[in-house]
């Protein structure tokens, strides 16, 4: 992705590395983009950045976004739906006539999908997957990592029958991701089994929403080795409800996802949020969701972990409870110490100007919710030729 020179090791000090079971170690050593070393003794040659306890995590993975669909506003039109059939609809006479739809959309979508990738970055995301088109600017040059390898539905509304033909045309090493059972009423409790007689029910399906499933859909996912995206706070928003996910958390078959603004959170720190006011899974299970489950639902093997030989995506975290799980789910924007992809510094806390030197990554001041920050000079760039306007973000 980044070709590097002959950058400083750098070795993190004095932290809590975490894994999906808990503290790993103390320190970290990355060179050339990748991790090299957990709890040995920096080197000579190496930067050395003591982090005073802060928590070292994988870099964040958020499972489920439309990256084009981050500048609107939460929209709907009714308190209350029993199926995304009925919210998608409440759209389609508005696109010419409601301000709230046509001033967003009035953006280039280059510039749409920059914000997405921004939005993500900020939440402490290295990995997003884009439910959509792999549209062009996701595939060159986005700030973010975004998954490549997999194929999609949108829905049985939207795709009909197509879906199991879709599903077959997806090689079995790829996720397939489809929104399913996004309602409470009878259509979205009869979406499992369809998708079961179209032959669509396997071990690389993974079903975003789920909320209209049954104990006994549910058993069958899981038996079918499939998973499940869950989308808390875009269900609360558009259905009042949201997927019951405690026996598939348990079982690793749980990724969560922030979906778009549109419905969702504003970011994957306010999904975390939600997703533990559910009171259904740990705070260790909800931090899998977002890194090692995560990865093993999407196919990602070099994302969601901290292990020797992979790509430094890191996301630091400052240190404000007692337990390591808890500052992942309590965290805020500007409680990010650091974010790195393939050992890039992106964004980070003044202190942090030795980690941008070592990487010869130039670095702009910029603010996060009131908080000055350091971001990589190309990206600050960019936005300043955008027409982003990210709320709470200063440049
Ligand atoms: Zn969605």
């Amino acid at each position: 992705m980044w070709r590097f020179g002959r950058l400083h090791p750098i070795s993190f000090i004095n932290a809590q590395v975490l894994g999906p079971d808990g503290v790993l170690g103390s320190s970290l050593r990355i060179e050339a983009g990748r991790i090299v070393d957990l709890n040995t003794a920096p080197q000579l040659k190496d930067l050395v950045i003591d982090l005073g306890r802060a928590i070292i995590a994988p870099g964040l993975i958020n499972a489920h976004d439309h990256l084009e669909l981050n500048n609107f506003p939460r929209l709907k039109w009714r308190d209350r739906y029993s199926n995304a059939r009925d919210w998608i609809a409440d759209f389609r006479p508005r696109f010419k006539t409601d301000p709230a739809l046509i001033e967003p959309l009035s953006i280039p979508l280059r510039d749409r999908l920059l914000w997405g990738g921004i939005k993500n970055l900020l939440s402490g995301v290295t990995t997003v997957c884009h439910h959509n088109r792999l549209y062009r600017p996701l595939r060159y040059g986005f700030p973010i990592r975004v998954v490549k390898r997999y194929r999609w539905s949108h829905s049985f509304l939207l795709d009909s029958e197509a879906v199991g033909q879709e599903y077959r045309r997806t090689p079995k090493t790829w996720p397939w991701i489809i929104h399913l059972a996004e309602g409470t009423d009878a259509d979205a409790a009869t979406e499992l089994d369809r998708l079961d007689r179209l032959g669509g029910l396997g071990a690389n399906t993974v079903i975003v929403h789920g909320v209209g499933l049954s104990a006994t859909d549910r058993a069958k996912l899981l038996d079918k080795g499939g998973a499940l995206i869950w989308c808390p706070a875009s269900n609360f928003f558009m259905l009042g409800e949201t997927a019951r996910v405690s026996e598939l958390a348990g079982a690793g078959r749980v990724a969560l996802g922030s979906d778009s603004r549109v419905s969702g959170a504003p970011d994957l720190l306010g999904e975390l949020k939600v997703a533990y006011e559910t009171k259904q899974v740990s705070l260790n299970g909800l931090f899998r969701m977002v890194t090692s489950d995560a990865a093993a639902i999407l196919r990602l093997p070099r994302a969601g972990r901290i292990a020797k030989g992979l790509p430094a995506d890191v996301t630091i975290f400052s240190s404000r409870h007692d337990q390591p799980f808890d500052h992942i789910v309590a965290a805020r924007r500007s409680d990010l110490r650091l974010v790195l992809i393939a050992g890039r510094p992106l964004i980070g806390d003044p202190d942090m100007a030795p980690v941008f030197a070592a990487a010869r990554v130039a670095a702009e001041k910029v603010r996060v919710d009131g908080c000055e920050k350091l971001m990589a000079g190309s990206l600050v760039e960019r936005l300043r030729r955008s027409a982003i306007n990210e709320p709470g973000l200063e440049i």
